[in-house]
């Protein structure tokens, strides 16, 4: 079974969020405080007729960051070329990318923080002055080009900000931190995913949809979309409350939203490590997931509900994890 908290889009996924990915900001449900500031700037930039200074936007997968670029490009009124850092190998390939844009273009790189650092170095100027020097041929025959660039507006998107180097970080004017989304706002995005389906949702099935789904829209969507093939199946195709919580059952989503990989974070905590402190390498090494996977997709979620608090000496899972995973209380039992 596929994974409903993973970073890499589902089969037919692409397609299917392209669809469904809000135009402008009208439509772009939540967010507001990043919402707000990019509206000022955008509007600012066209009165001058200027490009908009370079946006850095971080926070957890799947809450629209590369939406939020495409918006940002289509306010403006201009192209979007998109890429990704672990995409740009080598600087040539960048250098082919910035010398195909046209003034005030926007320049979506997803994964900023993936990319190799020889590609680094050359956006510095090209994010700076708008201009890159590239060094033509070896050897005593080589020589540096000097080209210069059209103004254009760089988004960068990054799981952590924390992992940019701090040169690239500096050249971003504008930062923009996606939150988790409020469950109103879910609510309503997944009564709008279930509006471009065709189908039919109560209020409250859409609440505790958006209530399992990690404050994320990219698992909300996932969600509605097993339920709907749930209700189809099992019922005349309406989602209602009832049909929604036998649906996630099944799918493993338990009434806070963690999944089985949640809960055996969890559970390992508290059964290998006596609740913790534990280190997030061992812990990863222990459930057999990587790293990245559990400080990216996995913690963040569990820190922000409260299971686990992250400490000095590492993870430790909190009375609120115990309570929910059914074990005695911390200090009681053994
Ligand atoms: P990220 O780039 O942060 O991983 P995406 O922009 O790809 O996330 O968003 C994942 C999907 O979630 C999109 O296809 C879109 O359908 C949906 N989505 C994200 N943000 C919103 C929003 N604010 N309103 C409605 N749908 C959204």
């Amino acid at each position: 079974m596929n994974r409903l908290v993973d970073k890499d889009l589902l089969p037919d996924e692409e397609q299917i969020e392209r669809s469904l990915r809000p135009q402008r900001f009208k439509e772009y449900i939540g967010q507001d405080k990043v919402k707000d500031q990019l509206q000022i700037f955008i509007e600012a930039a066209k009165l001058r007729d200027e490009a908009l200074d370079h946006v850095l936007l971080f926070g957890p997968p799947g809450l629209g960051k590369t939406t939020m670029a495409f918006v940002i490009a289509n306010e403006l009124g201009v192209n979007l070329k998109q890429t990704s850092g672990p995409a740009i190998e080598k600087a040539g390939d960048l250098v082919a990318i910035l010398n195909d844009l046209e003034p005030g273009d926007v320049l979506f790189i997803d994964e900023i923080h993936r990319m190799p650092m020889a590609v680094e170095e050359v956006l510095y100027s090209a994010m700076e002055d708008f201009y890159i020097d590239i060094m033509i041929g070896s050897g005593e025959t080589s020589r540096s080009v000097h080209l210069e660039l059209p103004p254009f507006t760089l988004i960068g998107a990054t799981t952590r900000a924390g992992m940019l180097s701090n040169p690239l970080r500096a050249r971003f004017g504008i930062n923009g931190h996606m939150e988790y989304y409020e469950l109103a706002d879910l609510t309503e995005i997944v009564e709008r995913t279930a509006s471009i389906f065709n189908t039919e949702i109560s209020h409250e099935a859409a609440i505790e949809l958006a209530r399992r789904s990690r404050g994320t829209p990219r698992i909300a969507n996932r969600l509605l979309k097993r339920v709907r093939d749930y209700a189809q199946i099992m019922g005349d195709g309406q989602i209602d409350r009832e049909l929604t919580i036998k649906g996630l059952a099944l799918l493993d989503v338990d009434n806070e939203g963690l999944d089985y990989i949640d809960q055996k974070i969890l559970k390992t905590m508290i059964e290998v490590y006596g609740g913790g402190p534990v280190g997030l390498g061992t812990l990863a090494i222990n459930i057999a997931e990587e790293r990245e996977t559990v400080e990216d997709m996995y913690e963040p979620y569990l820190i922000q509900k409260g299971f686990i608090m992250r400490t000095r000496s590492g993870r430790v899972a909190t009375q609120k994890a115990y309570e929910h995973l059914g074990y005695a209380p911390i200090g009681e039992g053994e």
